[in-house]
């Protein structure tokens, strides 16, 4: 293999080049990056960098002395908008082609939009160009802030803006927030928690509309209310960035299809990161986005799917001065059991924090932990050798051609 093109300049990207010189891949190296910025760390511009104590150099994911090292063509701020699996080259949004033996995908997801969501006031976060504006908004003196969405990013910068003394109401249309990914039990603790912050949580609504002319004024929610609004941040998912590959015979279903090697139809082309179903499975976090570029190297320059991994799903999310840490598979019907420290009378977590098993049949799918990252480290890695052997028998294999 001569030229490998990675495409997508962000953490998936990265780790996938550092596999690639890791593995001895000595050709050419062409990354493509939609964005101008070399690869920085997202997880903080919800978190410290929206609340001052993260500067931006901070977020760079690797240094100069490494990116010389990498020896790699940075083709920055081009997208790529076609991949010409037959002619094996990658083509770009300002009319240049890259050929190619071997193509990486990584290009992660988008915010989710809202129908006027164009409107002045009104952020999503998922760039650092997101968090910028999101942050000068901020910094005008407090604000009546909106959040759309009860999951992970609204969780977090709901919890920033009420950290900057802005008040924050979150509209959540379930009736708790993140039950898929913890279950009502847990769900409830993280409901708690916004209670705790000083944030008005709104459950059980949709959003109908935003109000406003020229900048938002208000959410209109489905069941009448209108909250006044001067910022509205919408965090109501992601969608996998996969439009550039219409067309490309690659299979995409809500992500770029691949078996448990990141390997697609096409063994010369593998997808990593927040855009890779792999195995049937697209995860949206920073540890997946770190681990699989190893597999998927390995099998990009073998030439087929020589090596699988089916990990233990890991994230973490700071909110409210929490940290939680959940690491495992829940499906509704597991029971949760609290093993060690205990949720306080107000139903958030206790001075200590808690650890939280999940159990199926007997046995533990999954932990959560607040607060304890000690005995959370310790019930992670005994799941990582209950559940985390590669399964051949849940190999899905991607659509063919
Ligand atoms: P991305 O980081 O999305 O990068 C994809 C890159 O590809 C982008 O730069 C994009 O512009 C580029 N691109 C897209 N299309 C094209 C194209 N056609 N051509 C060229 N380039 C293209 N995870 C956790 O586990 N814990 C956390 O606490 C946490 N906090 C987060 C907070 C925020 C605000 C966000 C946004 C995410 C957070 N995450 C967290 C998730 C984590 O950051 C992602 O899982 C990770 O960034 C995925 O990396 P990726 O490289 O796959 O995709």
């Amino acid at each position: 293999m001569r030229t490998v093109t990675i495409v997508g300049a962000s953490l998936a990207g990265l780790y996938a080049a550092r596999e690639l010189r890791a593995q001895g891949f000595d050709g050419r190296l062409v990354i493509v990056g939609a964005e101008p910025h070399h690869p920085y760390d997202r997880p903080p511009l919800s978190k410290d960098f929206l609340l001052g104590r993260a500067d931006e150099n901070r977020l760079a994911l690797a240094d100069p002395e490494e990116t010389a090292a990498l020896d790699a063509e940075w083709l920055l701020g081009v997208r790529a908008r076609g991949l010409d699996t037959r002619g094996r080259t990658v083509l770009l949004g300002d009319g240049r082609t890259v050929s190619t033996d071997g193509v990486v995908i990584a290009t992660g997801a988008a915010a989710r939009r809202l129908p006027g969501d164009s409107l002045a006031g009104v952020h999503t976060l998922r760039t650092l160009d997101d968090a910028r504006a999101l942050r000068a908004d901020l910094t005008r003196g407090p604000r009546r802030v909106v959040v759309i969405g009860g999951g992970f990013i609204g969780a977090e910068t709901a919890s920033s803006c009420a950290r900057l003394g802005h008040a924050v109401t979150v509209v959540e249309a379930a009736p708790l927030p993140l039950v898929p990914q913890f279950g009502a039990r847990m769900a409830a603790v993280c409901a708690a928690l916004h209670r705790r912050g000083g944030v008005e949580l709104v459950t059980g609504t949709g959003v109908a509309a935003l109000r406003g002319t020229a900048t938002v004024t208000g959410v209109d929610l489905t069941d009448g209310r209108t909250l006044p609004a001067d910022v509205v941040i919408v965090g109501i998912g992601a969608v996998p960035h996969t439009s550039w590959l219409t067309g490309s015979a690659l299979a995409l279903h809500d992500g770029v299809l691949c078996d448990d090697g990141c390997v697609t139809a096409l063994p010369q082309v593998v997808a990593v990161g927040d855009v890779a179903r792999a195995g049937g499975t697209r995860a949206e976090h920073w540890t997946s986005a770190t681990e699989q570029p190893r597999v998927a190297v390995t099998n990009l320059l073998a030439g087929r799917t020589l090596t699988t991994a089916r990990p233990v799903p890991y994230f973490w999310s700071d909110q409210y001065g929490c940290r939680i840490q959940f690491a495992g598979r829940y499906r509704e019907g597991d029971t949760v059991h609290v093993t060690e420290g205990e949720i306080a009378d107000d139903g958030a977590p206790g001075a200590s924090g808690f650890l939280a098993r999940y159990e199926r049949d007997g046995r533990t799918v999954a932990v959560l932990g607040v607060d304890r990252p000690r005995a959370f480290l310790r019930a992670r890695r005994a799941l990582q050798r209950t559940e985390g052997r590669p399964d051949e028998r849940r190999r899905v294999a991607p659509a063919v051609l």
